[in-house]
């Protein structure tokens, strides 16, 4: 029997791990069924039988087509057909024919389980779709995930992929590649919990982007039963199971707030008048419609590698000037900032990356697949002046992953062969933040891309949980280096005589604190989800720009993130009014 204190601590069993998006929710925890393992290669037992594994399979593509042409039923336009399409292919004759095929001992390599040949066969099939290029190469992806759900039905284990369920829940998983995250429906998942991931992994951008509350980090939360009841706080970074009557009242009490904070009326000012844009950072035009409803002052970052994450060859020109072109349209005679293919790491592009590579952060990423993939650079910089052509958006360009002056100089003469007028710099390369000075000479505005620079300085892969408080961007080192691109940035503004900008459009940007830092330390304009605005916005308005320098100077002179983060919170009362 348990006695009164012990059911306390269970009652209240809390995981800690990182806040990544703020937010106080309470509801019930469905896992992320784990990714399907490959079935093995090994021999069958003796008691094989193909035909009965051929009942198995056939029976196993009749469950998933159901079960998709299920699912395809409950969702509207082009996500039902996505999913009808999908369901087709669950019944493919290429692919469970050739599957029932590979299960006969006569075929190369011998007799294979169900599980196998499932596997054999949508390989093969894959392979001979991504060989035929264009359209049909795309499918190759969704050909692999039918695959991986024919074998866990094989398995009588859950579909991957993130859980269907009526009601709304708040979805526990080890972590999330972005493709999983960027297919949640807000409506249903109302927070997302990981025991794994970092908290500037792209996982945690799309999180914040969905306006989800999100804590990464917090192990032991993939352990959590579903349909338990949890109380997620995305600021404190906790997970509490069975949440007592004062967290449920401050679920209650953020959602009431959170309805505040929802509306930003630009002009983002301080509280002396200074104005200091808040741009959105945006991966599609539909993100950018959203952003500029949200009362975004432009754009200022523009991920375009998020328009082609899911394609196997570059795409046109055409498409290109298409995809730039519906960003541009939603913001007519403001700023858009465009970065161009940022692949490697993380957002692998299988046209322009290498996946053998065996460290794909510090590997041939970013502008260096212009050394790699010749051309593919040139052609988007003509798609986005053709684009900005189109549009009347006031389009800058920048290049991600510049390290050197040089470098710096070759991007600035692409844009001008491209008729690109304003060129730019992501600084987020330490070298890059080192030697500002020279690497803004040659260009006309730098953005510092605080969560590499965060994960270079600290040399903490910014995807692993374990690393989360060295992959902070409140790090005295990281401050230090902002604080550096800026008076380089000063200098060469005061040596060409014109204004050289620099803002943030890492995550840093969105954090309301670390806003006021980045403000004192010389940053003009800051990007951030469209989400973040009103908060941002909210904590600048109550700090004069010599009182974001004192905040600054204080955050730089502490001797740890967690000392620099506690000092300049204590002195910003509106974080606690408005729950930040
Ligand atoms: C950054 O590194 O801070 C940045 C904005 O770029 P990304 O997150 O896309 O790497
Ligand atoms: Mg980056």
């Amino acid at each position: 029997m348990n006695n009164g204190v012990s059911a306390a601590v269970t009652l209240q069993q809390q995981f800690s791990g990182v806040g990544v998006a703020a937010g106080r929710v309470i509801g019930p925890v469905r896992q992320m069924p784990k990714p399907v393992q490959e079935p093995a290669a090994g021999p069958v037992p003796a008691d094989f039988s193909a035909e009965f594994e051929a009942q198995r399979i056939k029976d196993a593509g009749k469950a998933v087509r159901a079960e998709l042409q299920a699912r395809a039923a409950t969702v509207a336009g082009e996500g039902r057909e996505v999913l009808e399409a999908t369901a087709l292919m669950a019944a493919d004759p290429m692919l469970i024919k050739g599957a029932i095929k590979l299960l006969a001992a006569d075929t190369a390599g011998g007799a294979r389980s169900a599980e196998r040949a499932v596997w054999e066969s949508g390989a093969s099939v894959a392979a001979k779709l991504t060989a035929l290029g264009g359209y049909m190469a795309e499918r190759a992806t969704d050909v692999l995930d039918v695959r991986a759900r024919l074998v866990a039905d094989l398995r009588g284990l859950p579909a991957p992929g993130i859980p269907v369920a009526e009601a709304p829940f708040i979805l526990a998983a080890e972590d999330l590649a972005p493709a999983d995250t960027a297919t949640l429906d807000p409506a249903k998942v109302i927070a997302l919990v990981t025991s794994s991931g970092g908290p500037q992994s792209h996982t945690a951008i799309l999180a914040r982007a969905l306006g989800l509350p999100a804590v990464v980090a917090a192990v032991g939360v993939d352990g959590i039963a579903d349909g338990t009841e949890v109380y997620v706080d995305g600021a404190a970074g906790t997970v509490t199971v069975a949440p007592a009557a004062e967290l449920r009242q401050a679920a209650a009490a953020w959602t009431e707030r959170s309805s505040a904070l929802a509306a930003f009326a630009g002009p983002n000012t301080l509280a002396d008048g200074v104005h200091i844009p808040l741009l959105a950072n945006v991966g599609t035009g539909a993100d950018a419609a959203k952003a500029a409803a949200s009362g975004a002052e432009g754009v200022g970052l523009l991920r375009t590698e998020f328009c082609f994450l899911d394609r196997a060859e570059e795409p046109t020109v055409q498409e290109q000037i298409e995809a730039y072109g519906a960003v541009f349209a939603a913001f007519p005679g403001k700023k858009v900032v465009v970065r161009t293919l940022d692949a490697g790491a993380d957002k692998p592009l299988p046209f322009l990356t290498n996946a053998d590579e065996p460290n794909p952060a510090l590997g041939v990423r970013g502008y260096r697949t212009d050394l790699s993939s010749p051309g593919v650079l040139a052609r988007q910089l003509e798609a986005i002046a053709a684009a900005e052509a189109a549009h009347g958006a006031e389009v800058w360009v920048m290049a991600p992953m510049i390290s050197t002056a040089d470098e710096a100089a070759a991007f600035a003469g692409m844009c001008a062969a491209a008729g690109l007028r304003t060129p730019g710099v992501m600084v987020e390369v330490p070298s890059a933040a080192l030697t500002a000075a020279s690497v803004l000479r040659e260009v006309s505005f730098a953005s510092l891309g605080t969560n590499d620079l965060t994960q270079y300085a600290m040399a903490a892969d910014r995807q692993l949980g374990p690393l989360a408080s060295l992959n902070d961007p409140w790090q005295p080192a990281v401050l230090a280096l902002v604080t550096l691109t800026a008076d380089g940035a000063s200098l060469a503004s005061a040596a060409a005589g014109l204004p050289k900008p620099v803002g943030v459009c890492g995550e840093a940007a969105a954090d309301p604190a670390l806003a006021v830092v980045l403000v004192g330390l010389g940053v003009a304009t800051l990007s951030m989800s469209a989400r973040a605005l009103a908060a941002v916005s909210a904590v600048l308005a109550t700090v004069t720009l010599a009182e974001a320098q004192r905040l600054a100077a204080m955050a730089l002179a502490a001797p740890s993130a967690a000392a620099a983060r506690a000092a300049v919170r204590a002195e910003l009362p509106i974080l606690a009014e408005l729950g930040l």
